[in-house]
C-alpha cells in the first residue's frame, strides 16, 4: 500500500490563511508549479532557500508514493525592472550592458542557477519550461482573454482589466489587498501609460524600437507580460487545475494574484489549489541586498571567500541550516549559527554512521515505530522540517545511550532505526553523506597520486630527471610528500 494512504498531509494555504487537509486533484497524483529565476544574475542565497523549501516538499510527496510533476520555469524574457509594467526587460539589459546577447546572458545563468542547485542535492524538477519557448501559448491565452472581455488593447500593447475583473471576481484576495492598495505610484507610469487604470496590468506590450527581445503578435511587434509565462505553462504541463503553486513570500503580488485573475479570466475556475510561499533569509539580522553589501552569494560561501564567515561550509552543511528553520519562518543567516549547524549535522551522522557497531540486545528501551511516525507527523504538520529534525536528534541521544550501554536495543529495532533515519535524512531531507561522499573523493584522490608516481618512475628510468623532479616537486607544493624506499615510492599527506 503507498504510503500516502497512511500519512495524512496538512498543508498552510496561503489564500485560506488555513491548514488544510491535503487532496490531490487525481488520487495518488500531484500537480506542482513553482515560480523559477528569472536568469539575469546569479541565484542568490534567498532564492535558494526557496527552491530548497520546494524540493523538500517535491520529496516528501514522492517518498510518501505519489505521481509528481513538478514544473519550475525559467524566466528568461519579461521579466521588468519595475513589478508596475515599465523599465527594461532585466535580461535585454543585462545584455545591452555587458554587449553579449540576451540568450548568452539566459544560458550564463541559467547553468550557475543548476550548478548552485545542484551543490544543494535538490532533484532537478519534472518539466523545467521557459518563457521564451511558450510565446505561442502565451498569445492563445491573451486572445482568450480578450474573447471574455477581461482585456483591452491598447496602442498595440494588451491589458488586464482588473476593474472589470473585480466586478465579478475577487482581485488581490492572495495578498489580501484591496483595490485602492494596488495603485503604483510612480510617476513615470502616469505620465506615460495607455492603461485604462492604474491596477491594470500588461498581457503584452509593444516593443519600443530599441528594445531587442520580441516577437510578432496580433497586435504588435512586443513580448508577453511577466505573470503571463506562469498562467501559460502551467495550464499547458499541469491543466487549468492544478494541485501546488509555490514561490517565494515576495510573489504573492503582483505576481501571484495576477497568476489567479488570468486563470479565472480563461476558465472561470481557481487554477490553484493549495498556495504555498517561502519566507525569507535575513543575512545578520538585516533583509538582503547587493546595493548594501549586505549581502552572499552560495558560492562564497562554499569557498569561504567573502567577509562575512569566518570558514567555508559544505552545501550540505547550508541545507542543513535551511532546514532547521520552517520554511514559513524568517531566517536569519550569519557565522554563529551555520557554525552550530555545523556541529549538529556532524553528530547526527556521526551518530547515524555508528549504528552498525551497537551491540544488538534482547530488549529496547527505544520505541522505533511509535518514533517513526512522530516523525512522519512532522512532515505531515505542513513540512515541519525543523520538528522532523529535533526528532533525529532524539535518536542520536537514544543511540549514544546505547553505546554507552546506559541502553539497549534490540538488533531488528537497531536496523528498523537505520533504514528510518536514512529515508528522512537523505531521501525527505536530501542531506548528504559527507562520509560516504568524501570516502570516494578520497579513492580517486589515491588513484591519481598513483597514477604521478608511475609516470615519475617512468621518467626516471628513461633518465628524464626534470620531469621526475617536477612531480615531485610540485606534489610537496600541494602538500603531498614522496618518499623512496627499498619497496617503491610511498607518499603522505602534508
Ligand atoms: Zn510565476
Amino acid at each position: 500500500m503507498a504510503l500516502y494512504k497512511e500519512q495524512v498531509i496538512k498543508i498552510y494555504n496561503s489564500i485560506s490563511g488555513e491548514k488544510e487537509t491535503f487532496t490531490p486533484l487525481v488520487e495518488g497524483n500531484v500537480g506542482m508549479y513553482v515560480c523559477g529565476p528569472t536568469v539575469y544574475s546569479n541565484v542568490h542565497l534567498g532564492n535558494c532557500r526557496t527552491f530548497i523549501s520546494f524540493d523538500l516538499v517535491f520529496r516528501y510527496l514522492k517518498h510518501l508514493g505519489y505521481k509528481v510533476r513538478y514544473v519550475r520555469n525559467i524566466t528568461d524574457a519579461g521579466h521588468l525592472e519595475n513589478d508596475a509594467d515599465s523599465g527594461e526587460d532585466r535580461i535585454a539589459k543585462k545584455a545591452r550592458l555587458e554587449q553579449i546577447e540576451p540568450m548568452e546572458v539566459v544560458q550564463r545563468y541559467t547553468v550557475d542557477f543548476h550548478n548552485i542547485l545542484n551543490k544543494f542535492n535538490n532533484l532537478p524538477p519534472s518539466i523545467e519550461p521557459t518563457a521564451t519557448g511558450h510565446i505561442v501559448e502565451q498569445i492563445e491565452i491573451i486572445k482568450e482573454i480578450i474573447d471574455k472581455g477581461f482585456a483591452y488593447v491598447a496602442n498595440g500593447s494588451v491589458y488586464f482589466d482588473v476593474l472589470k475583473f473585480n466586478e465579478s471576481h475577487q482581485y488581490g484576495k492572495l495578498s489580501g489587498r484591496n483595490l485602492e492598495d494596488m495603485i503604483p505610484n510612480t510617476r513615470e507610469l502616469q505620465a506615460q501609460s495607455d492603461k485604462k487604470n492604474p491596477q491594470d496590468f500588461a498581457l503584452w506590450k509593444k516593443a519600443e524600437p530599441q528594445h531587442i527581445m520580441r516577437w510578432p503578435s496580433p497586435w504588435s511587434d512586443g513580448f508577453p507580460g511577466w505573470h503571463l509565462e506562469c498562467t501559460a505553462m502551467s495550464t499547458k504541463y499541469l491543466g487549468e487545475q492544478f494541485d501546488i503553486h509555490g514561490g517565494g513570500m515576495d510573489l504573492k503580488f503582483p505576481h501571484h494574484d495576477c497568476e489567479i485573475a488570468q486563470g479565472k479570466a480563461v476558465t472561470g475556475k481557481n487554477p490553484v489549489r493549495y498556495w504555498m510561499h517561502a519566507n525569507m533569509l535575513t543575512l545578520n539580522g538585516k533583509k538582503m541586498a547587493k546595493s548594501t553589501g549586505n549581502n552572499i552569494l552560495p558560492e562564497e560561501i562554499f569557498s569561504g571567500k567573502n567577509d562575512i564567515l569566518e570558514k567555508s561550509f559544505e552545501p550540505s552543511v547550508v541545507r542543513f541550516f535551511i532546514l532547521q528553520a520552517h520554511y514559513r519562518s524568517i531566517l536569519d543567516f550569519s557565522n554563529d549559527a551555520l557554525v552550530a549547524s555545523e556541529k549538529g549535522f556532524q553528530r547526527l551522522m556521526d551518530a547515524y554512521h555508528s549504528l552498525d557497531q551497537l551491540p544488538a540486545s534482547e530488549r529496547s528501551d527505544f520505541d522505533v515505530k511509535a518514533w517513526i511516525q512522530k516523525a512522519y507527523d512532522a512532515m505531515n504538520d505542513d513540512f515541519n522540517s525543523p520538528i522532523l529534525i529535533a526528532h533525529l536528534f532524539e535518536a542520536v541521544r537514544q543511540i549514544n545511550a546505547v553505546k554507552d550501554s546506559k541502553a539497549e536495543l534490540t538488533g531488528a529495532d537497531r536496523d528498523l532505526l537505520k533504514k528510518a533515519m536514512s529515508d528522512f535524512m537523505f531521501d525527505i531531507l536530501g542531506l548528504t553523506d559527507q562520509e560516504e561522499e568524501h570516502g570516494d573523493v578520497g579513492q580517486k584522490l589515491e588513484g591519481t597520486i598513483e597514477l604521478l608516481i608511475k609516470l615519475r618512475a617512468e621518467a626516471r628510468a628513461n633518465k628524464d630527471f626534470k620531469t621526475s623532479d617536477n612531480i615531485r616537486d610540485q606534489l610537496e607544493a600541494i602538500g603531498i610528500a614522496l618518499k623512496d624506499g627499498k619497496e617503491g615510492t610511498t607518499y603522505s599527506i602534508l
